[in-house]
């Protein structure tokens, strides 16, 4: 057995000692660890998002609509992205699961989280010539506190998922944001603004990406992504997350 295997099953483990085999969300069901510790009803919750939905934010619309449409939030907005989709909504289930593994650590959530990521993205965006994918950074201080970035790991499972790699060496986040919770759109837009700077040298010219993050809400954190990517020279820029707020 290799180290890595052997730290494996001692971290399943133990974790099933912390954690016996309960959901982890609701803590009165039954669940396993293959499914990040999130029992059947828990997951029954959760709702895939399809169309018809905004073509340019992904805003699910409630009702039948056959042909595209933008959305009000989108109407006289200009984004540096074609589009951006999600592959989950941002109910009480899944803001809980997320919450859970950013601010609590709840790494052994992720293979859950990970089936509701590549579920979604994955059929849209195979064989679409995408290249590459960039996940939305963290800033250095962040990280420290939470010692790891919840969109580039979400990032690496897409990237194997759909066979592409993962650039985490072009982009830094020069500000450490406050958290964005509290602000409305045009105060997230302002807030983020000047976030994100291009590394020396770095370039993403004749590339396809994909940006990724958890959750989007307004997309103006995903949008100042983009905006930095489209400096490094991207072909095309798109946008996926995990889950989308609907607001
Ligand atoms: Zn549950
Ligand atoms: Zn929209």
């Amino acid at each position: 057995m290799t180290v890595m295997a052997t730290w494996k099953v001692w971290r399943e483990a133990s974790w099933g000692w912390l954690y016996p085999n309960w959901c982890h969300l609701c803590d009165a069901e039954r669940a396993a660890a293959e499914n990040g510790y999130v029992g059947d009803h828990c997951r029954s919750q959760v709702r895939f998002i399809e169309p018809p939905y905004c073509q340019r934010c992904g805003l699910p619309f409630k009702g039948a609509l056959s042909t595209p449409f933008e959305c009000e939030n989108c109407r006289g907005e200009s984004f540096e992205f074609e589009f951006a989709r999600a592959s989950v909504i941002a109910n009480e289930t899944v803001r809980l699961a997320l919450h859970q593994y950013k601010y609590h650590r709840a790494l052994w959530m992720e293979p859950c989280l990970t089936q509701w990521l590549v579920s979604g993205a994955v059929p849209a965006l195979t064989n679409q010539g995408w290249t590459c994918i960039v996940p939305v950074p963290l800033h250095s201080v962040r990280y420290r506190e939470r010692e790891f970035n919840q969109a580039s790991r979400l990032a690496h499972r897409l990237g194997a998922a759909l066979g592409i790699p993962v650039q985490e060496n072009w982009i830094v986040r020069t500000a450490p944001t406050p958290t964005q919770t509290r602000l409305n759109r045009r105060e997230r837009a302002v807030n983020v603004q000047n976030a994100f700077e291009t590394v020396k040298n770095a370039s993403a010219r004749n590339q396809s990406v994909i940006i990724v993050d958890d959750i989007l809400t307004t997309g103006a954190t995903t949008n100042a992504v983009a905006q930095v990517v489209r400096e490094l020279g991207a072909d095309r820029i798109c946008v996926w997350t995990l889950a989308r707020a609907v607001l």
